[in-house]
């Protein structure tokens, strides 16, 4: 094994280090969370981004087809010939001047990140390749995790292609959408549901993973956010090396926005940028930890010593309250981000802003961005509708170059679509009504007829 990569505690008044072999959810001195990290020094570190169009060329080199694996360089912590891939990472950034204007952006000024064409139809799977990667080299023989959907979904299809493990996936009842709850059972994953939500799940599946000795395979796992940085490396190279202004991401647990800020700390700390883009990172208003903790009451990274009391008593009164997140957008349906303190981080280093975005924002921007050729699942809309609101707000320029991370596919979530663009009023009241969404401006109704060609040529003149 790479004796140049650890695992690191991001507190810098621990600093321990371990083992690429151990397993920890958590630094088990001071309960912080953990980082992979490499000697660099002692690495071949590329001299320039440009050293990774030669793997454009190697398409007979199987790992390098995966979008992940084709800057192995950058997540050096296993051989490349061990990590695992099944064709994860190929996304392409798209402008979309046919979504810029509805964020008020000017034509050229909006690129989409299409999360949504990986192998589960998420950016999970980037993550997934990695520490699937790095349970196989630790010798793991069951992966679990807790999951609003799609990580169980990518967690399954992988377990299930590979057969390294077997696959055991933790959700809260009622909370999962079909789609995603779908692509579990098909994958052949021992399928769990807890009376709860997600944050229960997560809870519980740390416990039983600390008992029985199952690989967790949640965004705690620092080598699942390795994989996760190279949707920023894609990016990046699909501007041909520029550094965009902004990145806006949607926030859930926090783990790709953590992810983002670790690579752009790392390029910039190996000299292969200059610039860094802000970070924008967007909740629902049904599910706003982040932002009530960062916009209104102040919470910073300080340094790595941020203020825990702030935190404690923000979960004491959330509990006090039974205060419990919902939106529509379930994939951030999160009440207790586990990656907070690594997504503080990383909007310190990019000059980070946090908004809030209401159901009906990501309704209507999930249909303008499905209307551009992009369809997207609720969760993903966020990062559309923040950017929106920082456009209006002046926060981000009208011209400046904004990336939105779509990450998620459409057909994940199928009943908010068809709830906001069909026509049956009780299906409405039951999906998007309920939540508190009472327009469909943006929807693009179907039409019932009678079946008479007459009266179909006519409503087609
Ligand atoms: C997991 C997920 C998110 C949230 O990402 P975090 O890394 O947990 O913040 C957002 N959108 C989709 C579609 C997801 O699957
Ligand atoms: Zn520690």
């Amino acid at each position: 094994m790479n004796s140049y990569a650890f695992q690191h505690c991001i507190n810098p008044d621990c600093g321990a280090t371990y083992d690429l072999t151990e397993i920890h959810h958590r630094c088990p001195k001071c309960g912080a969370l953990l980082d992979a990290d490499y000697q660099w020094d002692k690495l071949p570190v590329p001299k320039s981004l440009k050293h990774f169009e030669q793997f454009w060329a190697q398409r007979d080199v199987f790992r390098r087809m995966s979008g992940v694996w084709r800057f192995h360089d950058l997540l050096p912590f296993a051989p490349l010939d061990e990590c695992v891939t099944i064709g994860e990472g190929q996304t392409l950034l798209q402008k979309a001047d046919f979504v810029a204007p509805y964020a008020g952006l000017k034509p050229g000024c909006l690129f989409l990140q299409y999360e949504g064409l990986n192998p589960s139809g998420s950016f999970k799977d980037n993550g997934m390749s990695a520490g699937l990667t790095h349970g196989k080299l630790v010798g793991a023989k069951t992966a679990a995790c807790a999951s609003t959907g799609n990580t169980s979904a990518s967690m399954a299809i992988y377990c299930g292609c590979t057969r390294l493990m077997n696959a055991v996936i933790f959700i809260g009842s009622g909370k999962i959408a079909y789609g995603k709850l779908s692509q579990a059972l098909d994958y052949g994953a021992k399928t769990i549901q807890i009376e709860g939500d997600f944050d229960d799940a997560m809870a519980r599946v740390q416990e039983v993973s600390k008992k029985l000795g199952l690989y967790l395979l949640n965004s705690l796992n620092p080598f699942r956010l390795e994989g996760q940085k190279t949707i920023m490396f894609r990016v990046l190279e699909a501007l041909r090396w520029e550094v965009p202004d902004w990145i806006v991401v949607p926030g859930g647990n926090l783990g790709n926005s953590s992810s983002f800020g670790k690579a752009f700390i790392e390029l910039k700390k190996l000299g292969l940028i200059e610039k860094v883009p802000r970070l924008a990172v967007i909740n629902a208003v049904g599910a706003n930890t982040l932002y009530r903790l960062y916009t209104e009451e102040g919470l910073r990274w300080n340094g790595g010593r941020y203020d825990k009391q702030k935190v404690d008593a923000f979960f004491s009164q959330m509990d006090a309250e039974g205060r419990k997140a919902s939106t529509i957008a379930s994939a951030i349906e999160i009440n207790r981000p586990v990656n907070l303190t690594k997504c503080l981080r990383a909007l310190d280093f990019c000059d980070g802003v946090v908004r809030q975005v209401t159901e009906q924002e990501i309704l209507d921007a999930k249909a303008n961005i499905g209307a551009g050729g992009l369809g997207c699942e609720p969760a993903s809309a966020a990062s559309v509708a923040g950017a929106k609101k920082l456009v209006a707000e002046g926060t981000i320029g009208k011209d400046e170059r904004v990336v939105c991370v779509l990450t998620g596919n459409q057909l994940k979530d199928p009943n908010a679509t068809v709830a906001y663009h069909g026509t049956n009023r009780e299906f409405f009241d039951k999906i998007l009504g309920c939540r508190g969404v009472t327009t469909t401006e943006f929807a693009n109704h179907p039409v019932t007829v009678a079946n008479d060609i007459d009266q179909i040529i006519d409503l087609l003149k």
